[in-house]
């Protein structure tokens, strides 16, 4: 499958990886809009949260557990934002379902 995100989960592609298992990986994003900028993907190809099946729910909460975990490795203390972008008017732009973690600076809303 001809999908960027499945190509870095799988290492075919280099990304500043920060924490993978056996359901999902983190890794900077490359264009960071925060100081922390982490993405946090299922390994499984999911195009959007608008595409979820019956049974993968879990993989949902797991990526956020993984995002607080990064978050506290990452001394976010003072807060941080998840956000998932799902679709055209979402502003999603790479089709395999992935969890924003951004933090080091404040937020605003509502968002663009
Ligand atoms: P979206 O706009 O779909 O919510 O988020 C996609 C994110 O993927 C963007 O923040 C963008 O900077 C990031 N991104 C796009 N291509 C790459 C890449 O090749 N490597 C990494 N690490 N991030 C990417
Ligand atoms: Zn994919």
């Amino acid at each position: 499958m001809d999908c960027l995100f499945c190509k870095i989960a799988a290492g075919e592609i280099p990304a500043k990886k920060l924490y993978e298992d056996d359901d999902a990986v983190a890794f900077a994003d490359i264009h960071p809009q925060a100081p922390v900028h982490v993405l946090l993907i299922p390994r499984k190809h999911i195009a959007s949260l608008a595409h979820l099946s019956a049974g993968d729910e879990r993989l949902l909460g797991h990526l956020h557990a993984v995002a607080k975990k990064i978050a506290e490795e990452k001394g976010l203390t003072k807060g941080f934002r998840t956000v998932m972008n799902t679709g055209e008017e979402g502003g999603q732009t790479v089709d395999h379902m992935h969890l924003h973690l951004l933090g080091g600076r404040s937020m605003h809303w509502p968002p663009g």
